[in-house]
């Protein structure tokens, strides 16, 4: 039989942002929502994708245009100049031709800084479960485990259930961060096998969150009413993002929302302020204009924060 695999664009080691303790987060690509301020926006698509971060590149002359000479679709052209940050001389710059790319990643090949790369590797459970191993001494010290986050892991459901099973044979402590976009009777199947749930809230008026992230929010709201009347745990994850769901209206019912799950199901709301690290990351893979915005100050975050505190809500900023 054929061994399970899924698609990933990272497995990242001693993670302290992803559940308890010290962790190793597994990252699936391809997500069903579209949020604009994403901070990963390579986890998106669900195909692996050419890359090119422009402060690795060394500039054509150096490589003797080796990527430009191994596309053969016409997608790598000459792009803007740049600077060599070392000898502070101009260089040439390449660009990816979004409309011709294949994604082949033939270019990529001979790129040895790695300024162009592809994003998105095939693991099976079994090498995803070798890595996680060798962090095993590291978990049992600091209460920690493994995270499988994404992009929607629940996106690749038969990867990310096997893994979940195998984790807990193993004896770790599991943790799946989601968007809870997903049919019931896959989220149901994870029960068993999840710790704890990091579970995204964006927006309560399932209109806006359709319009904004490209999907309504009722199955999202459903799921996590589910997994608290299962007894399942969860950290409530909110982003807190200018001009979309920074203000008090919206919290106060997301608060609301939060209260009727109990608090035996609710461990934590992390409120996460907006930030823009995504927009450098956003132009690896797309010319397209992002959203960009001011994050929110530490002082509403402290107001938003309180919304919570108010009603028996623990939560924390970050
Ligand atoms: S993308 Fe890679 S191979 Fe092409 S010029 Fe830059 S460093 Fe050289
Ligand atoms: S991934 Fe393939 S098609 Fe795209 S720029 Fe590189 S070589 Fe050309």
């Amino acid at each position: 039989m054929e061994e399970v695999s899924g698609l990933l664009y990272d497995i990242q080691p001693f993670s302290v942002q992803d559940g308890p303790g010290i962790r190793t987060t597994v990252f699936l690509k391809g997500c069903p929502l579209h949020c604009p301020w994403c901070h990963s926006p390579e986890s998106q698509a669900f195909y692996p994708q050419i890359s090119w971060i422009s402060m690795r590149c060394s500039g054509t002359e150096v490589c003797k245009e080796s990527c430009l000479k191994a596309c053969t679709k016409g997608a790598l052209e000459k792009g803007a100049m740049g600077m060599d940050t070392l000898t502070q001389t101009p260089i040439q710059y390449v660009h990816v031709n979004r409309q011709l790319c294949d994604n082949c990643g033939d270019c990529a090949v001979d790129c040895y800084p790695k300024a162009l790369y592809v994003c998105g590797t095939r693991y099976t459970v079994e090498e995803v479960m070798k890595k996680v191993r060798q962090d095993k001494p590291f978990f049992e010290h600091s209460g920690g485990g493994v995270t499988i986050s994404g992009g929607e892991a629940l996106s690749q459901s038969e990867f990310t259930l096997t893994l979940l099973k195998q984790l807990k044979e193993e004896g770790f402590h599991t943790a799946l961060d989601t968007t809870g976009f997903a049919p019931w009777e896959i989220v149901e199947k994870t029960l068993p096998y999840t710790d704890l749930y990091l579970y995204d809230l964006k927006h309560m008026d399932s209109d806006i969150h359709r319009m904004t992230v490209g999907v309504p929010n009722e199955i999202i709201k459903d799921n996590l009413r589910g997994i608290a009347a299962a007894g399942g745990k969860v950290q409530i994850r909110i982003p807190v993002i200018p001009q979309f769901n920074d203000n008090d209206d919206v919290m106060r019912r997301t608060a609301e929302f939060v209260k009727e799950l109990g608090p035996d199901a609710v461990t934590v709301v992390q409120l996460l302020p907006y930030h823009n690290l995504g927009v450098a990351k956003h132009l690896r893979i797309s010319d397209e204009i992002v959203f960009e915005a001011i994050p929110p100050s530490d002082a509403r975050m402290e107001e938003i924060k309180q919304i919570f505190v108010e009603r028996g809500i623990p939560a924390m900023i970050h």
